[in-house]
């Protein structure tokens, strides 16, 4: 939520002043005019927990004590905004602050004065966190998927997914980053898949089943798309578990990767089951081979039932 002008202060101080904030966190981006003296009230009112989301640039070392003191005293936390250089200049500052109520994220920066197209923020990203690691911060980096960290600022749900996956799941597949916002999405459910599957998609968090397919080609002895989507259906909320699902034997035991287990076609109408790279069931008739996966992956532990609710 933006906070530009004293009169979005003072409309938010009365909702404060009557309603609960949120009890979860409640992310405010705070206008450079605005000090900490005249953001006590609102603090001193939240009964919710905030996040003062604030831009600090080399030179900056006396806001930055101040707004950490400020958040600190209301036990709220402090997001600074900084850039590699900024962050480096402010080293010294972090380092006598500690990590107590910060966390940091990047502020975005153009790649060249005058131009309009954002800076390389997988590259920026990964520049922050080693002058804050030089700083010997250990406070969690947020990354935040903004239209100024988009390539390309396209509005369609996929464009959103793409960019999102370029930036946080680069940097996750780095180990780089602990908290993660798309705010390309106003729509916070869509928004929150969006984040699943971007974890998911970097194996930071493994939430529903993954599957590997194989192209399919000349070889493929079953309908591998509509065989997919059957087995999805099926079996698509086993949390932590990989399933390869390969047309023929040919390749396909080959190319299942680290799959736990593999539906492969062994021949015309029949399907061969793997645990792992071993082949351990041959020969099923195809329309006998889903309850077989099923069975198999029960055998060795990994079943849940679906949950109802999500059903
Ligand atoms: S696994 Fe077999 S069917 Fe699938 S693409 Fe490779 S060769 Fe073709």
């Amino acid at each position: 939520m933006p906070i530009t002008t004293a009169g979005d202060l003072a409309a938010l101080c009365e909702i404060a002043a009557t309603t609960p904030l949120p009890v979860s966190f409640l992310a405010l981006e705070l206008a450079p005019s605005l000090t900490p003296d005249f953001l006590e009230p609102l603090l001193a009112l939240s009964r919710g927990r905030l996040v003062l989301v604030r831009r600090f640039a080399a030179g900056d070392e006396a806001p930055l004590r101040a707004f950490a003191d400020l958040v600190r005293r209301h036990g709220h936390f402090l997001a600074a905004e900084l850039t590699p250089a900024a962050a480096t200049a402010l080293a010294p500052t972090l380092r006598a602050l500690g990590d107590e109520r910060l966390l940091f994220t990047l502020s975005p920066e153009r790649s060249a004065p005058g131009s309009s197209s954002p800076a390389h923020s997988v590259g920026a990203h990964r520049a922050l966190t080693e002058a804050l690691r030089s700083a010997g911060s250990q406070a969690p980096l947020w990354i935040r998927n903004t239209a100024a960290t988009a390539v390309r600022d396209e509005t369609g749900f996929l464009s959103k997914l793409l960019e999102a996956s370029f930036l946080t799941g680069s940097l996750l597949c780095d180990g780089v980053g602990d908290l993660v916002s798309i705010e390309t999405e106003a729509d916070v459910t869509r928004a929150t898949t969006l984040v699943y599957n971007v974890l998911q998609g970097a194996g930071a968090r493994i939430s529903k089943t993954e599957f590997v397919a194989c192209p399919s080609c000349g070889r493929t002895l079953f309908d591998l798309q509509t065989t997919t989507q059957r087995i999805r259906a099926q079996t698509g909320h086993l949390k932590g578990v990989k399933l390869a699902i390969m047309g023929c034997i040919v390749n396909g035991p080959g190319e299942m990767a680290d799959a736990d287990f593999g539906y492969v076609g062994g021949a015309p109408g029949k399907i061969n089951l793997y645990v792992g790279k071993n082949c351990v069931q041959y020969n099923i008739p195809q329309a006998e081979a889903d309850a077989h996966l099923i069975a198999l992956i029960k055998a060795h532990g990994k079943w849940l039932d679906p949950d109802p609710a999500s059903a």
